[in-house]
């Protein structure tokens, strides 16, 4: 993997724990040689992970649309800026930028852009690893969520396999690395997202 992109949340939370580990996550791309890419803010558990990652030398690609570089306080030291017209945009681009996905504590925003980029994998449309650092135990009622919809048949058994759970950075990371994706159907292989 040479590109990481994490969500994660735009407040910091109340788990020092997670601030830590957000920090702990950008240190180890920057010593991994894994470009950090992520929503450019300066504040929140965003900002600790792009903090983490520049403080190491890291690089750290960061894309906002501009309606939000103001709200989102865009961070002003990345090693690149991109900024977009729309969320969609954002999007699509970080999903060009990278290889590999990461899901950190957050919010609404920090779902949507998880899951956005999982439903793409179901769908076939990409085949990248995708990660949730549960730091924490954060994630442990959002995965028992997830087996309760393969329980009741709305989700396949392999898609939920899709989702790689660590509590640890490097256990997380070494998941990601060995991470063998199930076969793009073949009536998908020329689609793009
Ligand atoms: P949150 O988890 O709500 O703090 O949001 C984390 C990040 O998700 C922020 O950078 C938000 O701008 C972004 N975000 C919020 N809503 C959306 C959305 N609908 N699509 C994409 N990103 C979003």
């Amino acid at each position: 993997m040479n590109s990481i992109v994490v969500f994660c949340g735009s407040s910091e939370g109340s788990d020092a724990k997670v601030l830590s580990e957000a920090q702990l996550l950008g240190q180890t791309l920057a010593a991994s040689n894994i470009t950090l890419v992520y929503g450019a803010a300066r504040i929140g558990v965003m900002g600790q992970v792009a903090q983490g990652c520049l403080k190491a030398q890291g690089k750290v690609i960061g894309v906002i649309p501009d309606f939000l570089m103001l709200r989102e306080v865009y961070h002003p030291n990345l090693s690149e800026l991109i900024v977009t017209e729309n969320m969609h945009e954002r999007k699509l681009r970080m999903h060009e930028l990278s290889d590999g996905i990461i899901m950190l504590p957050g919010g609404y925003g920090t779902l949507e852009e998880f899951f956005e980029m999982l439903t793409w994998a179901q769908l076939g449309l990409h085949a990248k690893p995708i990660g949730i650092l549960n730091t924490n135990g954060f994630y442990d009622e959002l995965m028992l969520m997830l087996k309760k919809m393969v329980m009741q048949g709305f989700l396949k058994p392999e898609n939920y396999d899709m989702v790689l759970v660590d509590d640890t950075v490097d256990g997380l990371l070494a998941k990601m690395k060995s991470y063998v994706p199930i076969p793009i159907p073949k009536w998908l292989k020329k689609r793009q997202v």
